[in-house]
């Protein structure tokens, strides 16, 4: 069976269930970004995937991302890097990267910076919180944020869009618990006006808890197993 028939009825089923999150929810379907999350996956996968009108596209990886960037070219593709970065890859990223949610540390931020400014260009970020507490997971610690968020003033090419996070896992209440936690980080930034920014995005939520971060204002889902099955790493 082509990639496409099996890939147009998973989504169906899951803008259905984003519809009924959101709703749930009291919020619009339209105010939550679905973002096709596209690792170990191959460029024919990520067409159909185009071709279904999924156009906001994820990676993890800056080597994986230029590959499928540079063999899918359409205007209408943004890409968003959401694993973290090394700060010797950073040239690279921006090379194809339209967005960045997983900034969690100033050097990074200097460095993407002054690429940047050499490239004539803005990038919108979204810093990375480890809501979870779990070693293995990047990101901020929350009580990091507010005065990480004060320092990105320096960094005049980089746009705070908001804060993203990758919950405790189970889509239970621990996940539910992270998803509260990373909204109220972004009422603080919005009450204390941090860089005068409104911090409109939330990307929060994967295929094992999306809807429970629907619940809590989650403006970005970002699924893979949902749309494309499982993952094969090997
Ligand atoms: C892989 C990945 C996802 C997608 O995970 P699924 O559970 O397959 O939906 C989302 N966010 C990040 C940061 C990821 O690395």
């Amino acid at each position: 069976m082509a990639v496409i028939d099996e890939l147009a009825p998973r989504l169906d089923q899951v803008r259905e269930r984003i519809a009924r999150a959101a709703e749930h929810a009291d919020r619009r379907a339209d105010d939550v970004r679905l973002m096709a999350v596209t690792k170990t996956h191959p460029v024919q996968t990520v067409a159909a995937a185009v071709e279904l009108g999924l156009t906001n596209l994820g990676e993890n990886r800056v080597q994986e991302l230029q590959v499928k960037a540079a063999a899918l070219s359409a205007p209408e593709i943004s890409w968003s890097l959401i694993g973290h970065l090394q700060t010797n890859k950073a040239k690279r990223a921006l090379e194809f990267a339209d967005e960045f949610q997983a900034l969690d540390s100033l050097r990074l931020a200097e460095v993407l910076n002054k690429h940047c400014a050499a490239l004539d260009r803005d990038l919108p970020v979204l810093i990375e919180v480890n809501t979870s507490g779990e070693v293995t997971k990047s990101g901020l610690s929350p009580a990091e944020v507010l005065e990480f968020a004060n320092s990105l003033a320096e960094y005049s090419r980089l746009r705070p869009m908001g804060l993203m996070t990758v919950a405790a896992p189970g889509g239970g209440a621990a996940a539910e618990a992270c998803f509260a936690q990373l909204a109220e980080l972004r009422a603080q930034l919005r009450s204390q006006a941090v860089l005068g920014a409104d911090w409109p995005e939330l990307s929060m939520g994967m295929s094992g808890d999306f809807e429970l971060a629907i619940k809590h204002g989650s403006t970005c889902v970002r699924l893979g197993t949902a749309l494309f099955g499982r993952r094969d790493y090997r």
